[in-house]
Formats: structure tokens, C-alpha cells, sequence
């Protein structure tokens, strides 16, 4: 199982020369297993996606963590919308008694978009989830939960072949749902969270929805988690700042064995700890820490 990060941004888009190491894409992610390939957000990154890999994709799932915009953002621009060959699965929990079908619909009309959903030409389907749930695609098993984020939001467990990797969604642990979360990514292969702001912004943000890399790496360590990636980069911070980020959260767990590395565009990392993906750059520095 592995898992390719396309968008690692959280809410707005970035780009300079500051940011060419993580890239600036908002959160768009493929869980690829058992020839499956199933997306998660629909933020900028998935624009990229669909450039890349628009070709190959004609049956695609689409679970969708919450609403906001920095999630829903690169829908528009997903090149096999325009493929009548193509069939789109959106899977998600109504927010605030919306669907995702109303969000996307009142996203994609005018005055603020001139192509409406309805003149798509691949086939489109909504899937409305439960805030708790399980499904399966092939040999893949997916779970879902509700975690605390304004107006709420979804973290995902994907199953395959005794592998695990969970994606905590944006989430604010702070607020009341670190023991659900520990629980929820119990023996994860990778954790992939929410890690927003060093500990420092947080005093001054706190209900905001999301968490910190000292949260990520105790939800981590207390989940027995063996690697923990993170997460939905704030856009004020460049490269600089994110690799200060990333040293902070591995002097925390330090001697634990817990490799941590940044999420960035472009990122192909597998589950199988030992396996190496050629010129991910973070991932063999944390493999060189760890050594
Ligand atoms: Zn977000
Ligand atoms: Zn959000």
C-alpha cells in the first residue's frame, strides 16, 4: 500500500521560491492498494492529479474530509469531470445540512463559476456517509469517524494486506478528540495529521481546528504508530520554517523509534516502513535519523 501526497497545503494555495520544497498544492491525497486508487479532498492538488494521472483514472472515489475551501477547491479543475468515459464517486458527510452535491453545486455556478455540474460530462454520484462508517473497494477496507474541526470534519483508516495508513483530516486535538484519535489509529504503518501550527501560534488560535506537531507525535507514540507524516502546512510558513517544524517534532520523539517526516507535493511513500521510494528526500533523512 502507498500513499501519494498531491496537495500538503493547508487553507490557501502558495507559491515562491521559498516553497519549492513542499510546494504550496492544498490537500489532495491517493491511497494506492490492491489496484485500487482512491483520492482523498478535493484541494488544488487534485488539479495536478487529474493532469498527471487524468488518463489512467475512469473509476474514481473521492472521500472527502469536510468543506472548506482549501478541500474543495481543486473540483472544478479535475480533468476527468471532462472525460464522458470517466465515473466520479464522492463520498462524504453532509455538513451543516449540506451535501456535497449542494456545496460543489453552489461552488460551480454563477457568478463564481461559469461550468455547472450539471453539464459535466463524466458520470457523477454522490455517496452521503454516516459520521462513522466502513466500506470496501476490492481488497481495501475503509474506515471513517468524525474528529473535532469547526463544523466537523472526517479522518480515514485504509486497510490492505495487515497495512495500515490513516489520515486524521484537519483536527483539533486540543479541543476534546486526542483519545478517539489515538484509538482510531491504533498500530498505523503511517499516520499522516493535521499539524498546522508549532505550539508557540496555537496559544493565539485555539479554535481554529487544527493541531500541532507536539499533538501529531503524542497521538502517534500513543497509537504505536510507526511512521507519522505531517500535515496541511500553514501557507505563512516556508521551507525554512517547515523543516524547523519537522526538527521540532523529532527532538519531541526522540529515542522512540517513531520516524517523522513533512509532507510535501509530490511525496510517494509506502507503508512498508523499510521500503524506500527513490528521491523522497525527507523520507530518507528521517530513515537516517532513525538509523
Ligand atoms: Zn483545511
Ligand atoms: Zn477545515
Amino acid at each position: 500500500m502507498q500513499v501519494m501526497f498531491w496537495g500538503t497545503r493547508g487553507s490557501i494555495p502558495v507559491s515562491g521560491s521559498q516553497f519549492v520544497r513542499h510546494g504550496g498544492s492544498t490537500t489532495c491525497l491517493e491511497i494506492r492498494a490492491g489496484g485500487e486508487r482512491i483520492v482523498i479532498d478535493c484541494g488544488t492538488g487534485l488539479a495536478q492529479l487529474g493532469k498527471e494521472c487524468g488518463g489512467e483514472l475512469k473509476d474514481i472515489d473521492i472521500y472527502q474530509t469536510h468543506m472548506h475551501w482549501d478541500h474543495v477547491q481543486g473540483f472544478p479543475f479535475f480533468g476527468p469531470l471532462f472525460n464522458p468515459e470517466a465515473s466520479v464517486t464522492v463520498h462524504a458527510v453532509n455538513r451543516q445540512g449540506q451535501s456535497m452535491c449542494d456545496v460543489l453545486n453552489s461552488q460551480m455556478s454563477q457568478p463564481t463559476f461559469p461550468v455547472g455540474l450539471d453539464i459535466i460530462p463524466a458520470a457523477l454520484e454522490f455517496d452521503e456517509l454516516e459520521q462513522q462508517g466502513v466500506a470496501t473497494h476490492g481488497e481495501v477496507t475503509v474506515r471513517w469517524e468524525e474528529v473535532i474541526h469547526p463544523g466537523g470534519s472526517t479522518a480515514y483508516r485504509f486497510e490492505h494486506d495487515d497495512q495500515v495508513i490513516v489520515f486524521s483530516g484537519d483536527v483539533e486535538v486540543q479541543k476534546g478528540c486526542m483519545e478517539e484519535l489515538i484509538e482510531f489509529s491504533q498500530g498505523a504503518d503511517i499516520l499522516i495529521m493535521d499539524s498546522q501550527y508549532f505550539p508557540s501560534e496555537y496559544v493565539n488560535r485555539q479554535g481554529f481546528g487544527h493541531s500541532t506537531p507536539i499533538d501529531a507525535v503524542n497521538v502517534a507514540l500513543q497509537a504505536g504508530v510507526k511512521r507519522l507524516v505531517l500535515t496541511h502546512h500553514d501557507p505563512s510558513h516556508d521551507d525554512d520554517k517547515l523543516m524547523e517544524k519537522l526538527e521540532l517534532a523529532r527532538e519531541y520523539a526522540a529515542d522512540s523509534g517513531l520516524l517523522v517526516d513533512n509532507a510535501y507535493d509530490g511525496m510517494l511513500l509506502s507503508a512498508k516502513v523499510s521500503e524506500v521510494v527513490p528521491g523522497n528526500h525527507d523520507e530518507e533523512a528521517s530513515l537516517k535519523v532513525s538509523a
